[in-house]
């Protein structure tokens, strides 16, 4: 059986199986009680839920999934997604303690879906956007080949339409199991969004905790405006490897968002609460800026 008819296969299993069941939500199989890993508190799962997985103590933003970040962003029922069918290959038919099929087949298993991003076309606010999100929770949202053509064919959607695009990172970086092939999704991203800034069409790039590598590394520090969520970690290389190459020690809240503020790395830090209005009135203002 080749790569596609076999997740396929298992892709329509689960989804038969997870009907009612948004296998998203990274932290959602946690028992009643969920503790804050920043400040400790032990709280209602719920209660959690319901603050969109923000620690109501001290504000600590745990991570989400990709369905839970579309549904705080997008306007009710207007995302469509697109390039569901797009599925990853294993060209160099790599190997490390496991082969990249069984990887790819794991992360299937766990989260439902064939590569770590979800894109497609919504409103917010009622303005129209390209959304694209990634999800960590498949392969440490790593850029491979498919995520590449999915962010590209979002552009091109973007540039179609004459609007905005919005990607929201959350990655650990380039895919090694796709070696050159995912590293070339950088320079392919970057060139995408190139059209896109001749063309005079806003990208807001939002990190979420964490992105690193490839990703940082490439179209998620190329947005016309960056926008971060408080205390995620945002970097190139880890600290420890920083740290015992300069044979330094880093200072306090280093690679944090606040940090990065601070250095005038990126424009805005976000409460996920106001993401959604924070980017629909910054559409609004693109908007304009391109009637003008
Ligand atoms: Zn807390």
């Amino acid at each position: 059986m080749d790569l596609k008819n076999f997740f396929s296969k298992i892709k329509s299993e689960i989804l038969e199986k997870e009907k009612s069941v948004d296998s998203n939500k990274i932290i959602e199989n946690q028992s009643h009680w969920v503790k804050c890993p920043s400040c400790e508190s032990m709280m209602f799962f719920k209660e959690v839920e319901n603050l969109n997985h923000v620690c109501p103590k001290c504000n600590f933003h745990m991570r989400i999934g990709a369905n839970k970040r579309i549904s705080l962003i997008a306007d009710e029922n207007s995302f469509v997604v697109f390039d569901e069918e797009l599925h990853p290959t294993d060209p160099l038919e790599f190997v490390d303690s496991k082969s990249y099929k069984k990887r790819l087949e794991e992360s299937l298993h766990k989260t439902g879906k064939t590569s770590s991003i979800m894109a497609g076309s919504c409103t917010i606010n009622g303005t129209p956007v390209e959304l694209v999100v990634f999800d960590f929770s498949f392969m440490g949202g790593s850029l491979g080949s498919v995520e590449g053509e999915k962010i590209v064919r979002a552009c091109n959607r973007a540039l179609e339409k004459n609007h905005g695009i919005i990607i929201v990172s959350a990655s650990g970086g380039a895919r090694m199991q796709e070696s050159t092939f995912s590293l070339m999704q950088m320079a392919k991203t970057s060139a995408a969004l190139k059209k896109m800034d001749n063309a005079g069409l806003p990208f807001i790039s939002i990190l979420t905790d964490p992105t690193f590598g490839g990703v940082s590394a490439s179209f998620a520090f190329l947005g016309d405006i960056l926008m971060a969520e408080p205390g995620a970690l945002i970097g190139f290389a880890g600290a420890r490897v920083i740290k015992q190459t300069i044979g330094k020690d880093l200072p306090d809240g280093f690679q944090r968002s606040e940090f990065l503020l601070e250095h005038g790395s990126i424009d805005m830090v976000v409460d996920r609460n106001d993401m959604k209005k924070t980017l629909g009135d910054l559409l609004k203002v693109f908007k304009k800026e391109s009637v003008a």
